[in-house]
């Protein structure tokens, strides 16, 4: 059984996303639940998320300005979306009697690396937090911002990032628990915008969840999940829109707990990749790790790789890998500038994929599950293109229209469908 929920008195660090704070109302509604958990005798600091698409709109009117804005420029422009956020929900907070200091996450120590749009957080210093939370007051510190060592400029932290925070300083903290509030109640098998009949998580493990995030799982920003495991702090993944109990992200299945006995997790897709096949490439040692390291110098991140066997006739192989569409010109730019050199035929590229993945621990202990997997595939008429693997992760591409029966299909074939639909979708931007 889990014991944490029942802690009397803590510290308890909260993150509402934007679709918590999308207006003023739920800026209230989220004060009061702040409120009522100070009331309970807890210390309480508070990471918040930019109202509604705030991101996007800032985004959009820095490219009506100039399509390239230096990241040190929207990065300050971005990281007001949280500011904003911030002020109000203090000023909500002390409408309700309670007093509460509103930070910059340059304020709350949030120290990074001085890479804009995706800085890594190198160190937390939150003394004025511990100042803060010593006299009294509720903490509101800004998600998805801090400030870099070297330069001393803004940066944010990727997007999403504001989850990333939470943990960040719950850990620096030292809280008993990161609660993330979301639009719905808690970490899915699936999608619950996909398959109606998904499941809520009572618990997932951090490396369950690492491999859900990593494959498209939206609930949860990657590094949050890297932060949280390497601190073993206990997340408590839930919906600001009710008070239900949400799904908790620990080292280890709670004993006795359903989950032990389940094979599968969760299913995750995503559809924000492309492929990229480089055809008839020499089959010669060292082609390889001269097309890869190309790829790496220009910083592009793959993810899946297949290599065929070549053609006895022609010595040709083909090479397929998988990035994300955001990176798709960039490669294939490179590719062409090695092209005369390696000396491979020609490059296809299709980002018209999607990806399915299959995560739980007890695969570890099952086998099987491929075979159940890729004939739920088959039944459902979906041609599986790329397979790649994990200790605990089948994950396969295939044609992006073909992602949402796969998922489904593959949902009932480890029964994994609930008897009736148990997902609300209180926002709607799945964050
Ligand atoms: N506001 C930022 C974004 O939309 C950060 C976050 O929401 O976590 O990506
Ligand atoms: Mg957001």
């Amino acid at each position: 059984m889990f014991l944490l929920h029942t802690y009397d008195m803590g510290l308890i660090v909260q993150k509402f996303g934007g679709s918590s704070v999308a207006d003023a109302e739920g800026m209230k509604r989220v004060a009061a639940r702040i409120v009522a958990t100070k009331r309970a005798g807890n210390q309480v600091v508070v990471v918040v998320s930019a109202m509604g698409d705030t991101t996007d709109e800032l985004i959009d009117l820095a490219n009506q300005i100039t399509p390239m804005p230096t990241g040190r420029e929207l990065d300050m422009l971005l990281t007001a979306g949280e500011r904003i956020s911030m002020a109000l929900l203090a000023m909500a907070i002390s409408n309700l009697g309670h007093e509460a200091r509103s930070f910059t996450g340059s304020q709350a120590g949030v120290i990074t690396d001085s890479a804009h749009g995706r800085a890594r957080i190198i160190d937390v210093t939150p003394g004025r937090i511990q100042e803060a939370l010593k006299e009294g007051a509720i903490a509101i510190v800004a998600g998805f911002q801090g400030i870099s060592q070297d330069t001393k400029d803004i940066t944010t932290l990727g997007r999403g990032g504001s989850d990333t925070t939470a943990v960040a300083l719950a850990a620096a903290l030292d809280a008993d628990v990161c609660e993330i509030y979301t639009d719905v109640d808690g970490v899915f098998s699936a999608d619950p915008r996909v398959v109606q009949q998904a499941r809520k998580l009572k618990s997932v493990t951090y490396e369950e969840m690492l491999e859900l995030a990593a494959s498209g799982a939206k609930v949860l920003h990657l590094r949050c999940v890297e932060y949280a495991r390497r601190f073993e702090l206990p997340i408590h993944v839930r919906s600001s829109f009710s008070t239900n109990e949400g799904t908790w992200v620990v080292k280890n299945h709670p004993e006795g707990g359903t989950m032990e006995k389940a094979i599968i997790a969760g299913i995750a897709h995503d559809k924000s990749e492309a492929k990229i096949t480089i055809v008839g490439v020499p089959d010669r040692t060292g082609v390889a790790a001269r097309i890869f390291q190309a790829i790496a110098d220009s910083d592009i991140n793959i993810d899946m790789i297949v290599q065929n066997v070549s053609a006895a006739a022609t010595g040709l192989t083909d090479i397929s890998f998988t990035l994300p569409k955001s990176e798709g010109g960039d490669a294939t730019a490179v590719l062409q500038k090695i092209q005369g050199e390696v000396g491979f035929k020609s490059i296809q590229y299709d980002d018209q994929i999607g990806k399915i993945s299959l995560v739980g621990a007890g695969m570890r202990s099952h086998p099987g599950v491929t075979a159940t997997f890729f004939a739920a595939m088959s039944e459902a008429g979906v041609n599986i293109e790329m397979i790649s693997t994990s200790e605990i992760r089948i994950s396969i591409i295939c044609r992006a229209t073909d992602v949402e029966r796969g998922v489904k299909a593959a949902h009932t074939a480890f029964e994994l469908d609930a008897d009736s639909p148990e997902a609300v979708v209180y926002g709607g931007s799945g964050r």
